[in-house]
């Protein structure tokens, strides 16, 4: 374990202004490992709670998400730079997720009986029931400040494990504010920290708790998956994506224009589920790139206030915006036209116009490396099996969407698709169905969240047998007895087949 070599500090900064407006500690290994002994003691305390007992102090957080909203949706604008808008859904997610989790943990969770055709098992019980790891440790990016790390530590904590959140050094504001209001809802003192810090701070955490949830890029990812079989400790991947978005003759161009625009552009194109490739049919492509690029002409882009002053934020981390530029020019350089946009401004702030490319081709960067930017390219294409050829040449595959003549058309054409979801006539809308699994492919990512293995990734499953007990005489199998042998024998091939040896 080595000790943080950096900065004692870490600035926080308002993307839209460059100013300052908060430092936090950046956590040494040593701070890390203490948090995660005081979590792995308290962590029984919360377990014996049971689900009533934890739910009940999920309504409570949910209670406060609820009267409180306006201080998330502030804070997560003010670090991350996204407009109030797009904050609004990080708030509204986390506040629904108390609410399913309190409700769905138990019914996840509770033992399960097996039921066995195996002879050798006759007059037993079998059951797997779910334990809870321990401590979990939940890593977190930038792009979403609450959903994406506090989001992920709530089923961590209706399951019963203490967890310990390392929010991203951009972004740990929102995090932090999160830690005071468990503790006041009832959630023990030790059993939910926030550790802030840079990736050191993260990599001793993987070093130190029983099981990783992380989300963040496919390289960093890759090194905590290292980190964490070195260990042989569960871990759970949400990496990156390049979602290519479809677009067929007889598909409704009015929607799918609006869903384009919207999935490129929600959260400034900073969003692992952003549409980043367009693939759009011959016939209709000149048509829907142009109503694309007017759509993209009317939004407003600057620091937000408040609800509905404007369309598309800031971008938050600073290399983030040389390398949406550097995209841009690149696909330029090589043939790409600018339908709108295009352009960086670092007057104060970090922002990048929202930008329509079209006569872009595969090789270009921006078709093949994530861009995580406001930025959508419209490639032309001559039909739905050269879409489809070329949405799947990807290292990347977390999602997908299907725009076509039907919605039978889409889900045929979604089923060849390599993603982990698949959207028809719509984008990015599921990740607020929490009964639904997602999880990418490929470079994507590895596990998933929601659903029922959105929780049971934090358990221990331990399967139990119980052997009835009955009066000796009666006649039951009990293969492992030599009296007994013959009868299984005759069982087996009476069951399975085979001939006399
Ligand atoms: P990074 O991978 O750079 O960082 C993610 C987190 O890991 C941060 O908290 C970071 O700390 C921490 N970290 C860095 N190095 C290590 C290490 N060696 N061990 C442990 N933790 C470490 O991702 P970004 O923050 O840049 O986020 C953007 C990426 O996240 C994009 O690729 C995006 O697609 C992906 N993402 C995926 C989602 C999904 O659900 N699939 C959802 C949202 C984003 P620090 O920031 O302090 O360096």
């Amino acid at each position: 374990m080595t000790e943080n070599a950096a900065s004692p500090v870490i600035a926080v900064d308002d993307p839209a202004t460059g100013r300052v407006i908060a430092t936090v500690r950046n956590h040494t290994a040593a701070e890390v490992a203490e948090a995660v002994r005081l979590a792995r003691e308290v962590q029984p305390a919360w377990q014996e709670l049971g689900f009533r007992g934890r739910a009940a102090v999920l309504r409570r957080c949910q209670r406060w998400f609820v009267d409180n909203s306006r201080r998330l949706r502030d804070s997560i604008a003010a670090e991350n730079g996204k407009t109030h808008d797009d904050a609004e859904v990080e708030v509204a997610y986390c506040t629904a997720a108390f609410g399913f989790w309190a409700t769905h943990a138990e019914r996840y969770l509770r033992p399960e009986r097996v039921h066995s055709l195996s002879p050798f098992v006759v007059g037993r019980d079998l059951f797997v029931r779910y334990a809870p790891v321990g401590v979990v440790g939940v890593i977190g990016p930038w792009n979403n400040p609450l959903m994406n790390s506090f989001g992920d530590a709530i089923p961590a904590l209706a399951a019963g494990n203490a967890v310990i959140l390392k929010p991203s050094e951009q972004t740990p504001l929102t995090a932090l504010l999160t830690e005071d209001v468990l503790r006041q809802c009832g959630v023990p003192e030790g059993a939910y920290r926030v550790i802030t810090g840079d990736g050191e701070t993260g990599s001793a955490l993987v070093d130190t708790v029983d099981s990783v949830m992380f989300t963040g890029s496919t390289r960093t990812g890759r090194r905590v998956a290292e980190r964490a079989a070195s260990r042989l400790i569960p871990v759970s991947l949400e990496l990156g994506g390049k979602d290519p978005m479809i677009v067929l003759e007889g598909a409704d161009l009015e929607r799918a224009a609006n869903v384009a625009v919207y999935g490129a552009l929600h959260n400034t194109g900073q969003t692992c589920i952003s549409v980043e490739r367009l693939f759009v049919q011959d016939s209709i492509h000149d048509e829907f790139a142009a109503r694309v690029a007017d759509r993209f002409r009317t939004l407003r882009q600057g620091r937000s206030r408040g609800f509905g002053q404007f369309d598309v934020g800031a971008m938050t981390f600073p290399p983030q915006l040389d390398l949406v530029e550097a995209h841009v020019r690149d696909a330029v350089g090589q043939g790409a036209r600018v339908l709108v946009g295009g352009e960086a401004h670092r007057d104060g702030g970090r922002f990048f116009e929202p930008t329509v490319l079209v006569d872009v081709d595969p090789s270009m960067r921006c078709m093949r490396e994530e861009t995580f930017g406001p930025v959508l390219p419209i490639m032309r294409v001559h039909d739905a099996e050269e879409a489809v050829r070329l949405a799947n040449e990807s290292s990347y595959g977390l999602q997908a969407s299907v725009f076509a003549g039907s919605a039978a058309e889409g889900l045929s054409i979604g089923r060849q698709l390599e993603a982990g979801v698949v959207t028809v006539n719509d984008a990015l809308i599921n990740y607020m169905a929490l009964e639904l699994p997602m999880g990418g492919w490929k470079e994507s990512g590895m596990g998933v969240r929601h659903g029922p293995e959105g929780i049971r990734k934090y358990t221990r499953r331990q399967s139990l047998l119980v052997a009835r007990l009955v009066p000796r005489r009666e006649l039951h199998m009990m293969p492992f007895r030599r009296r007994n042998y013959r009868v299984l024998t005759a069982l087996v091939r009476l069951l399975y087949g085979g001939s006399r040896s």
